[in-house]
């Protein structure tokens, strides 16, 4: 027996209909603020992600998932969506002709980390990416279609952190400050931390065994040049005014190294320890890093399994559209009769279902009930002959005599 790939899971069709409902949700969200649906490649060359996402990063020191093809190219199934979509953008000459350009994704991503509830190696996000513009404006705009999104589906105990890490020169005068004040208690830092400390010094303010240590470490909005401080009071001064609400986080680095100025996170107190649902900045420096322009850009990524394991804890509603019509027959007359007209109900916009077990009327009709038929059928001689049948509201057993020929379901 073949078994699936450790941390991969089957959408089964009891909970596809779910993923669908959150999927609408997304497409329906995006086109009142204006983002277009794209879909780039499940695969790039492995560079466009070692380039963007950043050599000593966790994605791509140990997460990736990299082969080689037969032409020797390496090949990296994506670990995230951004460095894709401003590949895309760049390959496509996209922002000359839209210098205001919003996107927005859905699909799988590959990471190779340890499964938990919450963490898969493949796992789906919605994002978005609005390039072109350097505004606070857009990237307030960002973060209120997460919370909007959150939101709609009701959920409580959402917390948005915010934090600003400016400019490289910023990030690079902060990293030694970090690095001095981390320096002298070094020893009784985490082992990963140690490895950070000389590769990707801002993960150590990530770490969760470390959290208490680094509580005095310096912050880095104090290292930030006026611009960017001007720039992200201007931010703060948005998503009060929007009424948004949200915490400064000064341990909100994000472990990518793409990210600038602002940076965000948002996370649930209902999913223990993974517990961030959605994660973003701006990305300044991400185009020229992969070989475009300098170009200003802002988004982020939502984890929907995380946000469906919440909702299946607090018993989300979720509507499932269940069959209109089932019709049962009898025999083989009947069930001729029945394939053409069921196919006549279908192109009435009435979705049908029928037995192909051949199992007797009583039973076609417990099928019916378990698979919630709005409406039942039954075809015999007599309705055959006729061209007449009784319609049952299976709800309260209501009957009502319709015409076989038209085959239009009756609004009841
Ligand atoms: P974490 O700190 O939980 O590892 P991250 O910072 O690596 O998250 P991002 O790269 O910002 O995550 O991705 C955005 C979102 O994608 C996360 O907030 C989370 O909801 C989701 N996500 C990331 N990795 C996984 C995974 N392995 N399985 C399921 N969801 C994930
Ligand atoms: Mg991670």
């Amino acid at each position: 027996m073949i078994k699936s790939v450790s941390g991969t899971q089957d959408i089964l069709a009891e909970n596809s209909f779910k993923w669908r409902a959150i999927e609408n949700r997304i497409h329906d969200l995006m086109r009142l603020y204006n983002y277009k649906e794209v879909r780039t490649p499940i695969f790039e060359y492995t560079e466009l992600f070692t380039r963007s996402i950043g050599e000593q990063t966790d994605i791509v020191s140990k997460e990736m998932y990299t082969f080689e093809d037969s032409g020797d190219r390496s090949l990296t199934l994506r670990p995230e969506n951004t460095a894709s979509v401003a590949r895309m953008t760049i390959e496509n000459n996209i922002l000359r002709a839209n210098p205001q350009t919003k996107f927005y994704y859905i699909g799988p991503m590959f990471r190779r980390e340890r499964p938990q509830k919450g963490r898969y190696r493949q796992f789906h996000q919605f994002g978005i990416e609005a390039i072109g513009p350097k505004s606070a404006e857009l990237d307030v705009e960002t973060i209120m279609i997460a919370i909007r999104f959150f939101e709609s589906f009701a959920l409580k105990n959402i917390t948005l952190k915010i934090n600003s890490i400016g400019s490289k020169d910023t990030r690079d005068r902060y990293k030694e400050a970090l690095k001095d004040f981390v320096r002298p208690q070094l020893d009784l830092y985490c082992e990963d931390c140690n490895k950070r400390f000389a590769t990707n010094p801002l993960r150590i303010l990530d770490c969760k065994k470390d959290a208490e240590k680094n509580k005095n470490a310096p912050h880095i909005i104090d290292f930030l040049e006026d611009s960017a401080k001007i720039y992200f009071d201007r931010i703060k001064e948005l998503l009060i005014y929007n009424e948004i609400n949200f915490e400064i986080d000064h341990s909100l680095v994000r472990g990518l190294d793409y990210y600038t100025d602002i940076v965000y996170e948002i996370s649930s107190s209902d999913l223990g320890s993974q517990s961030a649902l959605c994660g973003g900045g701006r990305y300044d420096y991400l185009f020229e890093e992969i070989g475009g322009q300098h170009t200003a850009a802002v988004g982020f990524a939502c984890g929907l399994e995380r946000l469906l394991l919440i909702l299946e804890e607090i018993k989300y509603n979720f509507l499932q559209n269940s069959i209109d019509l089932f019709i049962a027959s009898f025999d083989d007359d009947s069930r001729k009769y029945v394939s053409k007209l069921a196919d006549k109900f279908r192109l009435n916009n009435v979705s049908v279902e029928t037995d192909f077990l051949k199992k007797k009327v009583g039973k076609q009709l417990e099928y019916a009930n378990k698979i919630e038929a709005k409406y039942v059928l039954v075809i015999g001689e007599t309705e055959i002959k006729t061209g007449k049948a009784n319609l049952k509201r299976m709800s309260d057993g209501f009957l009502q005599e319709i015409d076989l020929i038209s085959a239009i379901l009756p609004i009841l």
